[in-house]
Formats: C-alpha cells, structure tokens, sequence
C-alpha cells in the first residue's frame, strides 16, 4: 500500500511520549490560516524553492522554462510544473526539491524500525501526522498496524474532522489520539479553518482510547479568555481525556509556504507572549481540567 508524506521526523519530543519518530503525510482537508506545516496542505508533491541557497545561475531555467526570473525574482509557474525532476537535479547549490514523495507502508516501517531501542529506553513510539492522517486513513491504519505487531506504542496527530468510518479505521491500531480543537464556536471554526467543527466535538465526545486534547492559540482568532474558558470546560468532560495542552503558535509556517510559492500564506502574526499563555493556561486550569502549556503540566 502507497501514501504520500513529506518526511519522517527521528527521535522528536513534541509528538507524543518518549522519544518518537513522526511520519508527516500530505493531505489536509482543513485550511488554518496560521498552519505550520503549510507543505502538507496539498495531497500532490510539489517543487520548492529555498531562495536564500539560489544563485540565480539560471542552469534551472535552461532545462525548463517553468523557471524564469524578473525584479531579481526567481518566478515559478507551478500549473505547468510535471514534477518531472530535470530542474533539481540541474541545480548545484541544491536551492530546488521535491516536497512530497510517494512511499510504501514497508518502506516506512523499514525505516522506523532502526529506532526500536530509542522507542523501548524512552517509552516512546511513532506518531502519524501531518497533515491530516485521516486524508490517507488506510495508509495510516497499515502503519499503525504493522507498528502494533513489532510492539511499538502507536499515536495519531489529527483535526477529527471527518466522518465515522475513517474514525474507526485511524482508532482499530492506534494507542494515543492527539486531537486539535481550534475553536469551539462552530462559525468561528469555519472561518479559521474552512471546516466545521461539528464531527470533531462529537468525535471527541466519543473516543475511548487515551486521549490529548490541544489547542493552539492564534492571535485574533481564538486568543480571548471566554472562548479558551469554554473549550477547557469542555475539554474536562470528555471521558478519555489524559490533559489539556495549549500550544503557542509560532510562525514557521510562512518560511516553509513561501518556499512553495504559497504566497496568499506569506504573513506571518505576533506570536503572544509567555506571560499571556500562561494566563490562557490559568483560565483554562481554573475549569479543572488537568491542563499543560506547551508540553508541559503548570
Ligand atoms: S539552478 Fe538552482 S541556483 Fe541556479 S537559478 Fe535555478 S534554483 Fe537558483
Ligand atoms: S520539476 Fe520538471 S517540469 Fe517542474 S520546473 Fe523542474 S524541470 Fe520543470
């Protein structure tokens, strides 16, 4: 069985207990507006540009005219891009990739497999991001599965925004749900993400397995203390919930979208400050809900 993914992170520590290696697979179905794994968003693979590594030594645009250049920029017309390569392998400084690559479930497995020691000394195990898992549910449930016979503790990263049979297909292998909750306000929600968050609340509402509820905190979109009030209240009834993370956002993401000529993601917000999470973190608390900020329980 294929899937696509972006990479696979090694021996991380955000992703769930222990040391964890974290496969990132491409597909989204939702679009935060501050999303930080912008080069999942799309299901395809597609060419990226690190404009700082470019010489504009034009050896790109002499194999392809989907390269030009203007104003000292380095133009790309993605909708004629085939991903066929020449361009990459023409670049020297190495300025030119391909973001996205199509794998076996084998294939991952061979490669997570060389961390099992790192898995057994640390507690840890693989964790499936993204992206959105359940955008590749049966490539997902493959890993998992596999990762389950070699005795690995398994972990999705997902939005829950989706319906009941890719649900119960992610959960069959799975040991740890790290869900988001972006904004409890349905409307709210669909403004920021592009989705409605009615299948996540009701998801959440219904998971047995161990569950980590996060929320990261977006400046003008769910930073005010009624609304992280209301998703911690609801946070502490549901019934498999180990805590409560909130999570500070940062803006990686448009370093990563510009790279990709996702320009309509080129600006990044002022991430709050420690102080302000902190106080978010509080409120939350005060729901009595076990509560964590940013990885760790206050
Ligand atoms: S071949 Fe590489 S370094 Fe040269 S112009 Fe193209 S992207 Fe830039
Ligand atoms: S990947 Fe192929 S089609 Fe796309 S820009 Fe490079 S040479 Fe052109």
């Amino acid at each position: 069985m294929n899937g696509i993914i972006t990479d696979i992170q090694h021996a991380s520590v955000h992703d769930g207990p222990g040391f964890r290696s974290v496969v990132f697979l491409k597909g989204c179905q939702m679009r935060c507006f501050w999303c930080h794994n912008p080069e999942t968003l799309q299901t395809m693979p597609r060419l990226s540009l690190e404009n700082s590594k470019c010489l504009f030594c034009g050896r790109c645009a002499a194999v392809c005219n989907v390269h030009s250049f203007a104003d000292g920029k380095h133009l790309i017309d993605y909708s004629r891009c085939s991903l066929c390569g020449r361009c990459v392998r023409a670049c020297l400084p190495g300025a030119l990739s391909v973001c996205g690559r199509s794998v076996t479930v084998d294939e991952v497995i061979d490669d997570i497999a060389e961390d099992m020691p790192f898995y057994k000394n640390s507690g840890g195990g693989v964790t499936v991001s993204g992206g959105e898992p359940g955008c590749q549910a049966e490539f997902t449930a493959g890993i998992l599965k596999c990762c389950r016979e070699l005795g690995i503790h398994t972990a999705i990263e997902t939005n829950l925004g989706y319906g009941e049979n890719t649900l119960n297909t992610l959960l069959e292998y799975c040991d740890l749900v790290m869900a988001d909750l972006k904004h409890i306000d349905p409307e709210k929600h669909q403004q920021g993400t592009g989705c409605s968050n009615l299948q996540t609340l009701e998801h959440l509402k219904k998971i047995t397995k161990p569950l980590i509820l996060r929320t990261p905190v977006i400046p003008g979109f769910n930073d005010d203390d009624e609304t992280i009030r209301q998703m911690a209240a609801f946070a502490a009834g549901l019934p498999s919930l180990l805590y409560y993370d909130l999570l500070t956002y940062h803006p990686l993401g448009v370093a990563k979208a510009l790279r990709l000529g996702m320009t309509e993601r080129g600006s990044a917000l002022e991430p709050l400050g420690p102080e302000a999470m902190r106080r978010f973190a509080d409120i939350a608390k005060s729901t009595g809900v076990t509560t964590y900020l940013n990885g760790k329980e206050i």
